[in-house]
């Protein structure tokens, strides 16, 4: 498999390639060439281990590694998880949940991120490289993850950009505490989307690029994605009768990376009927697949800050599908919304029979965990609320089977969980041996000059 860039001016590459690139030289995302069709073989796959089947599904992907490194590198990724399943699927009520909070920092980013961090260190050491300095932007998650996968390897530094006081209590100790030599958290005054621009276009500057061997964590790193893809199957088979019964999945989405690997799933051949996208009031995806318009709003926090997002990076890998492939397309569309800050890929009405999209309030997702614990005494995360009142909002027909991804365990939104829950409240050992932990972190403006500096004096 090769990987092409979704601007069409970068040199198709390996998959070690691409994951160690991070992003294309031209600005755009690596994405594979074409889509294998596993729609025949998968039914051999209905009882194979998280692991086994992660193997199975990885292999059309990665021709540059070896089969028995690959399954190595995915055992090591996924063994730092608490449940045997990796991910499972509970029923609540009439709605399977999808529990993705099952690895170190108790957020889906695990999935990718564990892998991602021995990936590239098997490409470091396929590679002859001296070091990879990942930079990575977050609105909570991610950091954390990023830090947890990456901070014990050797020949690695990570760097990862936070929007000052927006992740929760408990997601900033994540980012900075237990750092170890080679994380760096840097809190930036400004948004989510504020960070991510600092972090592209740095990535923009190949100059520094090089000179500094900079690698990306974020989900524009295909090798998130590839990751991700599986538990749409895994989920699958937990919870269908029979092959070739269609599901829905219903997904909070914040930068597109998780819905967009369900989408991937689904053009391999997965029977999903439907992708539901849960947005917050941030809602410019929503809004794009409700009416081919996309235009950029002012980010607005919310009770779900890991989904407080305008600009979704992983959109340009859809669209790069949505244009069967033209790049050029892509790039007139890029360039419109750059000048213009809007355009419409069509007149009006949804454009994808595959993606149906809404918006939740805060009222909305706090009065969905109320009914949940209420109801089943299950306690979902301000994000996890998302997707079960999207799902609530838009699906009255209960003959499909509905799997909402629950993207974080409760513990990581405690303030979120007290206010909805009248004062219950929810631990969770791994995040409380944080709290007597010394914080290290820097406060930077939001500015890619000070970024820049930052990176270079730590490197030297
Ligand atoms: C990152 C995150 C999301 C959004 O996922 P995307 O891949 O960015 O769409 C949703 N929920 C939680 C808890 C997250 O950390």
């Amino acid at each position: 498999m090769l990987y092409v860039s979704t601007r069409g001016q970068a040199e198709p590459t390996s998959f070690l390639d691409a994951v160690m690139a991070g992003q294309a030289s031209d600005g755009g995302l690596f994405t594979p060439q074409f889509i294998p069709d596993v729609s025949k073989v998968m039914a051999s796959w209905k009882d194979l281990s998280y692991q086994e089947l992660a193997h199975r599904l990885m292999l059309y992907f990665t021709d540059d590694v070896p089969t028995d490194d690959l399954q190595q590198l995915i055992n090591k990724s996924y063994a730092t998880f608490e449940h045997p399943a990796i991910s499972p699927v509970v029923k609540v009520g009439n709605l399977h949940i999808l529990e993705l909070f099952h690895g170190p920092t108790l957020a889906f980013k695990d999935f990718g991120l564990q892998f991602l961090g021995n990936v590239f260190s098997y490409g470091l050491e396929k590679q002859n490289r001296d070091n990879l300095n990942i930079l990575c932007a977050t609105s909570g998650d991610t950091g954390g993850a990023a830090i947890a996968g990456l901070r014990d390897k050797e020949r690695i530094n990570i760097f990862v950009l936070f929007p000052k006081g927006r992740p929760s209590r408990l997601q900033i100790l994540q980012m900075t505490t237990l750092l170890g030599k080679s994380a760096h958290s840097l809190s930036v005054r400004g948004t989510f989307d504020d960070c991510q621009a600092i972090v592209k276009s740095i990535f923009s500057d190949s100059q520094f690029n090089q000179e500094h061997s900079l690698g990306s964590a974020n989900s524009v790193n295909w090798g998130r994605v590839l990751a991700q893809i599986v538990y749409y199957f895994f989920a699958y088979f937990q919870v269908i009768r029979e092959i070739g019964q269609k599901v829905i999945f219903s997904v909070p989405a914040g930068n597109f990376g998780n819905s967009l690997a369900g989408y991937i799933a689904a053009r391999m051949g997965l029977p999903i009927e439907l992708i539901l996208l849960g947005n917050n009031v941030n809602d410019t995806l929503s809004k794009f697949f409700n009416t081919g318009s996309y235009q950029k709003g002012k980010v607005l926090h919310t009770l779900s800050p890991a989904i407080d997002i305008q600009v979704a990076s992983n959109l340009e890998r859809y669209l790069y599908y949505y244009f069967n492939g033209s790049a050029e397309k892509v790039c007139g569309f890029l360039k419109q919304f750059n000048r213009t800050g809007v355009v419409a890929v069509s007149n009006g009405g949804p454009i994808d029979k595959r993606i149906a999209a809404c918006s939740v309030s805060d009222e909305e997702t706090l009065s969905t965990m109320k009914a949940m614990w209420q109801e089943n005494e299950y306690m979902l995360d301000p994000h996890t609320a998302v997707s079960v009142a999207a799902t609530q909002k838009m699906r009255s027909d209960k003959a499909c089977p509905v799997i909402c991804l629950s993207t974080a365990h409760a513990a990581k939104f405690q303030e979120t969980v007290r206010t909805a829950l009248a004062g219950q409240t929810v631990e969770h050992p791994s995040l409380s041996r944080l709290e007597s932990l010394p914080q290290k972190y820097t406060e930077l403006a939001a500015d890619k000059k000070e970024v820049m500096s930052y990176i270079e004096s730590a490197l030297t």
